[in-house]
């Protein structure tokens, strides 16, 4: 099998650069000479002018390009956006635990949600010619925002639409405010989806899942009107589905999905930190008990990825950050390894431009 490598590269916020045409091929043009480079994804810094060079740049030597585009998150910083609202009323907050990263998230049901991504487009990259793009961000906060934000979006809509499925809403209100082992106990299906044993709470995180299916397939349908490829950005498949993400439904929108297996990441999509944010607020129940980073729970994930009906291209990490990101050779070595069985090409995360000297060597 030959085994190829995407790369990611973080550009910049939608504010400020921070790169340019020249630190990109400094880092890059060795791997890209050397390595089976399948496509690069970069972004989501709008400046025309760098997007177009690293274009030339790739496309000179026939990489594809993936345009990295935030959906429920970061737009707000340039257009005015629908904040999700918690179930006790209060609007998103923004989570700084990325520098230039907000964090805040917006509400899916609300159709100004997709109409600022076609803006976004139209106005910053439909000009350009990218290949694809990849879509991020494209889920419900999860408990690293607070307990209160993890359960997602209660705006009017997005309350109407639990109400029209037979969700006793102010019944789950109740289950939130008192820490319900209801909100652990279950067990995962073939595909991923967690399936709770109570029924209102099992509901409530199908329409939750629903929603954003809804508003991802209608971007994946607009991107591929446009003859752009659409990528996916998806949770570790152990929290994909508790973060609104139906692994299965949504592969059948898109090209392909990058399952972000954060085994060592301290921060917001870190496997072992998501669980751990989410566990925090049931200290006394022993449901949910995994060991997500585990090499025998990522076999079970890796399992649920198989029943995707489009290219899957698990993410691993590749750039140590201090307090953060917490990879090194040995660590990326055994990702590698573990992952080659079972797939042939992985995405290097979150951005190549700060890959470790000896893990680029080890690609
Ligand atoms: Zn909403």
């Amino acid at each position: 099998m030959k085994t190829s490598y995407i790369l990611q590269i973080h550009t910049g916020s939608f504010l400020n650069a921070h790169t340019s045409l020249e630190k990109v091929k400094e880092k890059m043009g060795e791997l890209i000479r050397t390595k089976n480079i399948q496509a690069v994804i970069f972004g989501w810094h709008l400046d025309l002018q760098l997007n177009a060079q690293l274009l030339d740049y790739f496309h000179q030597a026939n990489i594809p390009c993936y345009f990295w585009l935030p959906v429920l998150s970061e737009i707000d910083q340039i257009m005015p956006s629908i904040s999700l609202t918690n179930y006790t009323g209060q609007k998103s907050q923004c989570v700084q635990v990325i520098e230039d990263e907000s964090f805040s998230f917006l509400c899916p049901s609300h159709q100004d949600s997709y109409q600022n991504v076609v803006k976004v487009y139209e106005k910053y990259l439909a000009k350009l010619d990218f290949d694809g793009v990849f879509l991020d961000k494209i889920r419900f906060p999860s408990f690293a925002n607070g307990y209160e934000e993890g359960f997602g979006c209660f705006c009017e809509e997005c309350q109407e639409a639990y109400q029209n499925a037979g969700i006793d809403v102010e019944a789950l209100k109740l289950l939130f405010s008192k820490h319900d082992d209801a909100l652990l106990k279950g067990h995962y299906d073939a595909y991923g989806h967690y399936l709770f044993d109570h029924a209102t709470v099992n509901s409530f995180y199908q329409v939750r899942a629903h929603l954003i299916t809804q508003l991802i397939g209608q971007l994946s349908d607009f991107f591929h009107s446009k003859n752009l490829k659409v990528g996916l950005d998806i949770y570790a498949p152990f929290f994909a589905y508790h973060c609104g993400q139906d692994i299965q439904a949504l592969s059948k929108k898109a090209d392909f999905l990058k399952p972000m297996f954060y085994r060592f990441t301290t921060a917001p999509a870190g496997m072992q930190y998501e669980y751990d944010a989410y566990k925090k607020y049931f200290p006394n129940s022993s449901e949910f008990k995994l060991d997500p980073i585990s090499l025998s729970s990522l076999a079970k994930q890796v399992a649920y990825l198989k029943q995707s009906s489009c290219e899957v291209y698990p993410g691993i990490e590749v750039n140590p950050i201090e307090n953060i990101c917490h990879t090194d050779l040995e660590r990326f070595r055994e990702n590698q390894a573990f992952f080659f069985q079972d797939f042939d090409c992985l995405v290097c995360c979150w951005n190549c431009l700060l890959m470790d000297e000896d893990i680029q060597n080890h690609l």
